[in-house]
């Protein structure tokens, strides 16, 4: 859950008391933080500290605040800022340029406080809406893991992190073994439910903030393991396989097991320029096949030499 305290406004003012004021009204409910002019504010803007709305005087001796927030609008990393424009220049053409630079609102000096402090509630309330529906879509519907979308994303960026410090990345694919039986005899009801508990298992068996598990479609999974190798991989894959083992959920219509198995495939490398993250993906598939002609409820290991097939 998104809490206000998550937020930080910032308040640009060259006049500090101007600032002082709009910060003693709005620290009850937001992180407010002060920067004296405009050549601070982008810093601030640029570092960890990102704030979610800034509130923009216009006339500073440094960077003037219509050259701030072009700046801003223009990089990627600070484009999704809210910007408010507090500013004694109350001629309409002035805030004509500021509302098409790609400010929210445009309130001239001097301010009526409850004004501010609604107009900045209400701008806050749209981006807390935006940001939990963009939450919402990279979470799978049924089993409440991520969905294949996020896990898109995630490999990509840690495929080039990998990349950039020569970490290995690791992949372990997962497969309920004989579904589409438990399906066909216990209902789809009690399928879902199967899905439900197993995923919940094998993202309670990640250890590391980083580890990510997916639903990648159907009744598989995918984890990704950021600096890991494939022993290591493996280990995690073996604890998984037994989590879900140990759930003992019912299926005597399993050629393998009287209860729920999975099968999984493993692969690690440190991604370079000579392979696509797509080829990791690969070869933790084939090697979920292994796992299944071998026989299931194991785990299939991705060889070196598949790869060097692959580049
Ligand atoms: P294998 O051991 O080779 O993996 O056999 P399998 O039966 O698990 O594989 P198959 O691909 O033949 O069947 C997958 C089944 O998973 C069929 C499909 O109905 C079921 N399935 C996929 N998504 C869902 C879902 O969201 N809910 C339920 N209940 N079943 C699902
Ligand atoms: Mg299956
Ligand atoms: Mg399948």
């Amino acid at each position: 859950m998104i809490k206000e305290k998550d937020y930080s406004i910032h308040e640009v003012d060259d006049q500090t008391s101007n600032a002082r004021l709009l910060t003693c009204m709005l620290r009850d409910h937001y992180r407010v933080r002060e920067a004296y002019g405009g050549a601070e504010a982008l810093q601030i803007a640029n570092s960890d500290d990102k704030p979610a709305l800034i509130l923009l005087d216009v006339m500073m001796p440094d960077i003037d605040g219509f050259e701030v927030c072009r700046r801003l609008k223009t990089q990627d990393e600070t484009k999704d800022i809210i910007v408010i424009f507090v500013t004694t220049l109350n001629e309409s053409a002035a805030e004509e340029i500021g509302l098409n630079l790609g400010a929210v609102d445009y309130l001239t000096k001097p301010v009526r406080m409850p004004i501010v402090r609604a107009r900045v509630r209400n701008h806050m309330n749209l981006r807390k809406q935006a940001d939990m529906l963009e939450a919402l879509s990279y979470i799978d519907g049924l089993t409440h893991v991520y969905n294949r979308r996020r896990f898109d994303a995630a490999l990509l960026a840690e495929w080039q992190r990998g990349r950039r410090l020569s970490r290995p990345l690791a992949i372990v694919m997962i497969d309920f073994d004989h579904f589409k039986a438990l399906n066909d005899h216990y209902g789809h009801g009690t399928g879902d439910t199967c899905l439900q508990q197993g995923a919940t298992t094998l993202a309670a068996s990640l250890r590391r903030p980083t580890d990510l598990l997916a639903r990648y479609g159907g009744e598989e999974f995918v984890a990704l393991l950021p600096d890991t190798d494939l022993s290591g991989a493996c280990a995690m894959a073996e604890t998984m396989r037994q989590a879900v083992k140990a759930l003992r959920l019912r299926h005597e219509y399993s050629s393998t097991a009287s209860h729920v198995t999975v099968s999984l495939g493993v692969a690690a490398m440190v991604p370079t320029a000579a392979c696509a993250a797509r080829n990791l993906l690969q070869l933790a598939d084939r090697a979920l096949n292994q796992a299944k002609f071998e026989g299931r409820d194991r785990i299939g290991v991705a060889r070196l030499d598949d790869a060097i097939d692959m580049s």
